[in-house]
């Protein structure tokens, strides 16, 4: 039996995704388990292989890709530390995953597997230099040089969101001050527009919530500024500066065909992409800002686990 596909693992923090992946990024089969991130990490993986070995297409698996938020040693596919899974410390994930399965496994961090996902499906394999951008809880990403995921010396590479954009900017969870994170991370951007909202009064806020504002997330942002709000019409425009500022710096450091956006904030791309865009354009030089589209993936939650499923190919 010809074996051509691949297995894609997703360990998010409360949702565990698999999928079978064709050799060109497509979907066949998938599955998912939820994350019981207080069991012990081999009792997770044996409930991982578990639920896919009944997968009907498993027999044509040829190899395992894992992607995991964290600190991932990629080379020896040992899992450091994940942030999503506070019991995985210097796990060997693929070690224990060829031991139960036989099949040659994979294992890379979520940035790198989602701009692996970003490359397959949006771009249907085509980009040849490709910056993928996670906008969510923090700002990751992770880069395809050559149609190949380009890792660094240590396997870093990619770790965008902590690009200073003010110096003299706030303290971020790093240890820096000003990174792009500290504006445009969702608990940041949370925090920046519960405070805004404290000192300017919104008819519009009002009418839905005619208590106490609570805690003015990115989804509630979006609402409001869908409704025509003006101070959160002009906090989306503050994040659209600072996002295009970031990626002028990404754009003229790394003259990529393609950048993705993609995670929770960049469902709110409509308010703040205008701003970005014409960010880009003035500070960007001019023929790499030309040479690159800049777009949001319409595959978000997908992006992890087919990224994963394509981490041998690359
Ligand atoms: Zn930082």
């Amino acid at each position: 039996m010809s074996r051509d596909l691949y297995l894609g693992i997703d360990m998010g923090g409360t949702q565990i995704k698999i999928a079978v992946v064709t050799p060109k990024g497509i979907i066949k089969e998938e599955t998912a388990i939820s994350t019981d991130i207080k069991a012990k990490p081999f009792t997770i993986l044996k409930a991982i292989v578990d639920v896919s070995v009944r997968l009907k297409s498993y027999s044509k698996i040829k190899s395992i890709g894992v992607g995991i938020a964290g600190d991932v040693d990629s080379k020896n596919g040992i899992v450091r530390f994940s942030p999503n899974l506070p019991k995985w410390k210097n796990i060997e994930l693929k070690k224990i995953l060829e031991k139960l399965t036989n099949k040659k496994t994979f294992v890379d961090n979520d940035a790198n597997t989602a701009s692996l996902g970003a490359f397959w499906l949006d771009t249907k394999g085509k980009s040849n230099n490709l910056i993928c951008i996670t906008l969510g809880t923090g700002v990751g990403g992770g880069l395809i040089f050559n149609k190949s995921l380009y890792v660094g010396a240590s396997g870093t590479a990619g770790e965008v969101g902590h690009i200073t954009i003010d110096p003299y900017g706030r303290k971020c969870n790093c240890g820096n001050r000003g990174c792009i994170e500290t504006f445009v991370g969702a608990k940041y951007l949370s925090e920046y527009a519960s405070k805004y909202f404290k000192k300017n009064r919104s008819h519009i806020l009002d009418k839905i919530i005619n208590k106490e504002y609570p805690l003015i997330t990115p989804h509630l942002l979006s609402k409001i500024a869908s409704l025509g709000d003006k101070y959160a019409k002009e906090i989306w425009n503050i994040v659209g500066e600072k996002l295009g500022i970031f990626l002028s710096i990404v754009v003229n450091f790394s003259n990529p065909d393609t950048i993705v956006l993609c995670g929770g904030l960049s469902h709110a791309a409509k308010y703040f992409f205008p701003r970005l865009k014409s960010e880009v354009n003035i500070r960007a030089f001019r023929s790499a800002s030309k040479a690159c589209k800049i777009i949001v993936s319409k595959y978000t939650h997908k992006l992890g686990v087919v990224g994963a499923a394509m981490l041998p190919k690359h």
